[in-house]
């Protein structure tokens, strides 16, 4: 099948809303982590989705920011921006239950935007009596110039086909830019780091904060085995504490669930190691943002 359109659709709105939710429904598969507490995406995840004679490449942004105090928070607020300019078609996702000081700031980014805006008002679900949403979106409609809106549920995968096509309409005319089957650009090396840092996050919940990263030190595949080294970095000597856990169980916890997960990506067995390392302050100190692969 020849593709006729294609282009770039960004992601944009205030961390929780439903983002990666949302690319993970429209691809049908996990390319972008998930997880209950906010701020877990901070890469640039790209979705890609060959529909009849269409690709869609999706664009997660991290979140945007309100403090934008620190090193790291600066550089996630530059990379949305510059999604949002570059974008051909973008969608500002939103809480149909709550609107925040937060989606007033990636409002005011929008304005950067040369495409057109979709303003997707996502978990529907959670209105049980659907008129409730009329006066919501309403309010909603008079804040830009949105090209259309529509109401979703990302969770339930409601009215996301017709987002889809929607999208497709506004596409600009161009040819495939990927493989059919590729579903994203990332690195298995990158994959492997953000599997290992979703683990971590779920199982120390509300105490390790998401200033933790992973690096690939080693990465080693032999004909039935795949050896991975992986470093966690945190800020605190008190957070490689809650990392290896009381006799090292939790960093054990983490790497079998983790594993499980790598095998599954690259379909060998996975002997992985995993170690804990304190760097202070990372977060806030722009050399080390750059040895971290981030600029
Ligand atoms: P992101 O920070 O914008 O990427 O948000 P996530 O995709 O990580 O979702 C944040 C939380 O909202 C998760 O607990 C999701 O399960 C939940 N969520 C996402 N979409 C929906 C939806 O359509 N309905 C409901 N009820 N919850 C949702
Ligand atoms: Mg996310």
């Amino acid at each position: 099948m020849t593709i006729t359109k294609s282009g770039y659709v960004a992601i944009v709105g205030r961390p929780n809303v439903g983002k990666s939710t949302l690319i993970n429904t429209l691809l049908g598969e996990k390319v972008s982590i998930i997880s209950p507490k906010p701020q877990t995406t901070r890469w640039q995840i790209l979705g890609i989705q060959t529909v009849k004679k269409a690709q869609i490449i999706y664009i997660d942004t991290p979140g945007i920011h309100e403090a934008e105090k620190r090193a790291i928070n600066r550089y996630m607020n530059r990379v949305a921006s510059s999604v949002i300019e570059d974008a051909d078609v973008i969608l500002f996702l939103v809480d149909g239950k709550t609107w925040q000081k937060e989606d007033e700031l990636v409002l005011k980014k929008l304005k950067a935007a040369k495409g057109p805006v979709i303003l997707v008002v996502n978990k529907i679900d959670l209105f049980t009596d659907k008129k409730m949403l009329l006066p919501v979106i309403d309010k909603l409609k008079n804040k830009f110039e949105f090209e259309s809106i529509i109401p979703i549920s990302a969770l339930e995968a409601e009215n996301t086909k017709e987002l889809e096509k929607e999208i497709i309409k506004l596409l600009p005319e161009g040819e495939q830019l990927y493989p059919e089957d590729q579903l994203t650009d990332k690195s298995v090396r990158f994959q492997i780091a953000e599997i290992i840092r979703e683990k971590l996050i779920r199982l120390t919940e509300e105490e390790l904060p998401y200033t933790t990263t992973v690096e690939i030190e080693n990465f080693q595949e032999e004909e039935k085995l795949v050896r991975i080294n992986a470093l966690i970095w945190v800020e605190r000597p008190g957070q490689k504490i809650i990392v290896i856990g009381k006799k090292g169980a939790k960093l054990k916890k983490v790497g079998i669930q983790a594993r499980h997960e790598i095998e599954k990506l690259v379909d060998k067995k996975v002997f992985l190691q995993l170690w804990v390392k304190v760097k202070e302050n990372w977060t806030d100190d722009q050399k080390s943002l750059k040895t971290f692969g981030y600029e």
